[in-house]
This record gives C-alpha cells, structure tokens and sequence, in this order.
C-alpha cells in the first residue's frame, strides 16, 4: 500500500474554509479530505492558519487572520478569554452555542447509538448566560510584593496577570474574592509558594446561594495555622452581612487536588442554605452542589415530566449525590431509594430530606453496580429508574442490572453525550427504547453540554 502523506506541513501557512465545529469548539475545515482543527474558528468562516502539529489522520492549526468573518461570531466580553480557558464558545453567539450542543448529541445518538428518529429537543438555555456559577474556587499568588488572584493561564500554574473577575461567576462572589485577597495582603498574611510548598493561602473559594444570597467563604490553607485569622474574619462578616459562614480547610499536601481533608469552622453557621424549586438545600464546605441551580431546576423538572409519576411508584436514584434528584422525585412517588458512593453526600442527602419533611427516601452509600443487584435480589422492583452517572457514565453491571429489574421508564440524565449514547445501545439491546432527549444548558460559554433522556420499556417484553 502507498503510504499517504498529510497534505499539510508543519510551520506551513494555509488557507482553510470551515465547515464543521468539534464538540471541544474547534473549527473543522479539509484539505483533500484531510481534517485541520483550529480552535476559535468557526463553520462557514475562511482563515489564513498556521499549521502547528501533524499527525497521520489530521492535524492543529492556529488561526492567524479570518478573511470571511462567520455572522455567529461575537467579541468575547472577557479580556482574558483565550488565556484562561476555561470558557471555550465566548467567540460564538449564544444561539449558536445551544445549537451546537443539541448538534452535538444529535451527532453522537446517530453514530454511537444508531438512534436518528427520535426528537432531541432543542437546547434549553438561559435568558441571561453570564454570571450564573454560585462557586468560584481561585488560587491565590504573588506579585510585586502583593497578593494576586485569578485562575491559570492554559496548562500552566501561573496565574493570569490582571483578571479582576470572572463573568460567568456571580457578581457577589466576584467581589468577594476581592475583598478576601485585599484583606489578607493588607494583614500580611503569605501566598502558598507551590514550587518551594511554602506559606498559607492557596486558594478561596467562596459560594453563595442563589436564592437566599448566603455566603461561604472557605479560605484554603496549607498549614493548621492561619495568622491573622480573628481580624480577618471579623472585617468580612461586619462589612458583607450576606457572608454567613467562614471556614478554614486545611491541605497540607503538594497536590492539585483544592480541597484536603480537615475543614474548621473560623466564624458563623456551619452550613449555607439555598433552595432549588420547592426543596431546600443545606451546603457545607465540602458538599457538591450544582453550579447553576436555575439551568438545574428545569433539567430535574424535564426529569420529573419523564418520569411521569403518579403517586403510587416505587422510584430509584442511582448516583444521586446530596440527593437533589431524589427529593424531587419524592415528592410525585411513593417511595424513593438513591444510592451514592461518596458516604458525606449520602448523609447530606439525609439531612435534606430531613429539613424539607420527606420522609418517603431512603438513601445507602455504596457502588450503584453493587446496590443495585443486591436490591434485586431483596425483591425490589421499581417503576422507575432515574440515573445521573459521572462522565464515564453507568457501568455495565448497572445497566444489567435495570435490564434485569424491568422499570417500565428509565429516566437518564448525563453530562456527557458520548456515554450517554454508549449506554442507551446498551438499554435499546435490553428491550428499551429510547423516545426523546432533551439537551439543557448548564454551563453557558463552555463546551459543556447535560441532557435527559426518556427511556421506556418496549411493550412485547
Ligand atoms: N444527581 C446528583 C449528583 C450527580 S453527579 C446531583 O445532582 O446532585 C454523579 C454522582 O455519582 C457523584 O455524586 C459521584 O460521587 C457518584 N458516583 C460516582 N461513581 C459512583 C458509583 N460507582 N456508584 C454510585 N455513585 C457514584
């Protein structure tokens, strides 16, 4: 066989028409069949681009100038966009944005899956797609004698010069940010020297609760020791009343990892409340919580019109976390049962169910692939099953194990299309068959895409 050559050099400079986007946001445009992808670009655009990694079966380039500008595209509102990135889609505008994720699992379903007849709803997006994040978690340096924030520059650990605040994080826990690394320089209290594992502050995080706008500051050390810690604490809570609780975390580790194990109470309430629909929701330092509650809102009430429950089913939870999905579910069924591995988000879980008065769940730690069976074998039969698995999506003995227990309705809700569609072969090989996907904008600016499929037990098994 003649061995084929990328048409392409490295270092070459190329013109490229774009005809396609990649579910990271880069532009896809060929050469003679050969796909370059380029990040920043978009479909129908034409660029001058800068070649600068060849591979076999495709190859990265830079774009150096767009001679034919895409009507889509928009001037990203941050300044420091293509260092940070961590949006990816701020050059697009937002319609295009959320047709591009209902594309992308439109995309995945037909390939992975060889689902293309059924409806993928368009993308549920947001009024205003700025500033939704109620956590921000940023790492704390030095320069020129002063305590600086702000996150990474791309792939590296030095931070970004002059980022003063981040629009997709909240207004409040932007100036929060603020007001801790002012304070803290001001008192003297030391940056942590990653290179040489020395000094304090490492990072600060900070959360607030949309709906009650209570604030948590966290303020992550790498000693027991926080200097300084008594007027630090009392300067924020007199001049932000909304901060309702500040803690200290303790990480004494060289690890990327933000959070260690040890947290302590500095001042206030433990916990910060805040509330998703009708449930409340109490939230400690380290407990996982949605980013976005509003997007969350009507990403669980698509779950929940899916579920279609009437009031007399048996529902499982698995993977349920503090149990968000749970609580809701609980309200519209008979009884609920979650499962989650992580043991402090399961007596979380506890404890909101508590709080809110629902006493119709019962939540157990452990491997859902594991529990699951188990309760089979207990006798339990559910009318539905709901699922949220992490991106790697569920494992193969979990989906045995809902082909075994026959739901009439599987509810599935995944961040992360591609395994969402690995799975749901795997449930249509089952006896199950999937009626509509529904695609819901967590994570505006990013390349992040949720979405909630129905899933329902073929009638002839
Ligand atoms: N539905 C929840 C959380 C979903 S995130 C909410 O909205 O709050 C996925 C969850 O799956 C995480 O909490 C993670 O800890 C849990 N998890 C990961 N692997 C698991 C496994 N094998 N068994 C059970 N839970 C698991």
């Amino acid at each position: 066989m003649v061995k084929q050559e990328p048409p392409v050099k490295k270092n070459q400079t190329i013109e490229l028409t774009f005809e396609d986007i990649t579910h990271e946001g880069d532009g896809v445009g060929k050469i003679e069949g050969y796909p370059l992808f380029v990040p920043y670009a978009l479909p129908g655009e034409k660029a001058q681009v800068k070649v600068i990694k060849v591979k076999k079966n495709f190859a990265f380039g830079k774009l150096l100038h767009i001679d034919q500008v895409s009507e889509d595209r928009v001037e990203p509102p941050c300044d420091v966009y293509i260092q940070c990135g961590g949006c990816q889609l701020q050059h697009m505008n937002y319609g295009m944005q959320l047709e591009m994720k209902r594309n992308q699992v439109k995309n995945v379903l037909r390939k992975i899956a060889h689902i293309d007849d059924i409806p993928v709803h368009p993308t549920i997006g947001m009024d205003d797609p700025w500033r939704y994040r109620n956590k921000v978690q940023i790492p704390v340096g030095h320069r020129d004698g002063e305590l600086i924030t702000g996150f990474y520059r791309k792939r590296t650990h030095e931070i970004i010069e002059g980022m003063d605040t981040c629009i997709i994080t909240s207004e409040i826990n932007d100036r929060m940010v603020e007001a801790v690394r002012r304070i803290a320089d001001r008192l003297g209290i030391s940056h942590y020297d990653e290179e040489k594992h020395r000094g304090v502050l490492r990072h600060i995080m900070v959360r607030t609760g949309q709906a009650t706008e209570e604030t948590m500051i966290v303020l992550v050390t790498r000693t027991e020791e926080l200097p300084y810690a008594d007027e630090l604490v009392k300067e924020l809570h007199e001049t932000y009343p909304q901060i309702k609780s500040i803690v200290q975390n303790i990480n004494k580790q060289r690890t990327n990892v933000i959070l260690g194990r040890k947290t302590k109470l500095l001042w206030g309430e433990e916990y910060i409340y805040d509330t998703i629909g009708d449930i409340k929701f109490a939230i400690s330092a380290k407990s996982f919580y949605q980013v976005n509650p509003p997007q969350t809102k009507k990403l669980y009430d698509k779950a929940l019109e899916y579920a279609d429950l009437s009031g007399g089913e048996t529902v499982i939870d698995a993977y349920c976390g503090i149990g968000t999905i749970s609580l809701f579910l609980a309200q519209k069924a008979k009884k609920v049962y979650g499962v989650e591995i992580v043991p402090e988000a399961i007596s979380d879980a506890k404890e909101n169910a508590k709080l809110n008065n629902i006493d119709n769940t019962e939540f157990v730690v452990g491997e859902a692939e594991k529990v699951m069976p188990w309760w089979t074998a207990q006798g339990l039969r559910p009318d539905v099953i709901v699922v949220d698995p992490p991106r790697k999506g569920c494992d193969e003995a979990l989906l045995e194990a809902m082909i075994t227990m026959k739901p009439k309705k599987i509810v599935y809700v995944s961040c992360n299309p591609s395994t969402l569609a690995r799975d749901l072969k795997i449930l249509e090989d089952g006896g199950y068959e999937t009626k509509q996907v529904q695609p819901v904008d967590m994570f505006p600016q990013t390349n992040h895409v949720e979405c909630v499929a129905e899933v329902v037990l073929k009638l002839s098994n």
